[in-house]
């Protein structure tokens, strides 16, 4: 099963929050065990394979390393983005023009279609499934719910999750764990310091 649907993410933008967790910075240890870190898209064929999986390669397109690359900066531009709390992210200068830099080789069309005006990829090589992540991106931003994608406040985690919380001030992407792990730390820091 997919996270996406596994965490009851939107489909406006299960394909962004699959790309954001596809490097899983995980390193906590739970139950005994440390997570291992890992990367989905160690080099252009894993990249491949994961667009095919969500429909995001055309058939025949192949990923060069430099679209290979240029994902890469794609993910870590987002990742940058979803680092910063919602109000941050229209003030932080150096992370909107990280991002810039980083969708710039994902270029988009505004297309009539019988779905409305949407955004299509410009072009129609491989870098079209990624041209599809920050439409997705796009139209998250536009229609409010990417201020509910955010990154786990734990350091030692750092997954993105989708806050569905009412009030939207979720910090943690599983709060009987991740937020349990920091409340006992810092419980313990503070009666260590007293
Ligand atoms: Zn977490």
């Amino acid at each position: 099963m997919r996270e996406s649907k596994k965490f009851k993410v939107p489909d406006e933008l299960a394909n962004l929050y699959e790309f954001a967790n596809s490097l899983d910075l995980r390193h906590f240890i739970h139950h005994g065990v440390q997570h291992q870190q890992h990367d989905d898209l160690q080099g252009p064929r894993d990249l491949a394979a994961w667009m095919a999986e969500r429909d995001l390669l055309r058939p025949g397109a192949k990923v060069s390393p430099e679209i290979f690359a240029a994902a890469l900066s794609l993910r870590e531009g987002v990742l940058a983005y979803l680092a910063c709390a919602p109000d941050e992210r229209r003030t932080s200068k150096t992370t909107l023009q990280a991002l810039n830099t980083a969708t710039r080789p994902f270029p988009l069309l505004a297309e009539a279609s019988t779905e409305g005006i949407v955004l299509r990829p410009a072009r129609d090589d491989a870098s079209a499934g990624l041209a599809q992540i920050v439409a997705e991106l796009q139209n998250a931003a536009a229609i409010g719910t990417l201020d509910r994608l955010k990154m786990c406040d734990a350091e030692e985690c750092r997954r993105v999750f989708f806050d569905r919380s009412k009030p939207g001030t979720r910090r943690w992407c599983v709060s009987t764990l991740c937020g349990n792990r920091i409340k006992t730390r810092t419980y313990r820091e503070r009666r260590h310091a007293g």
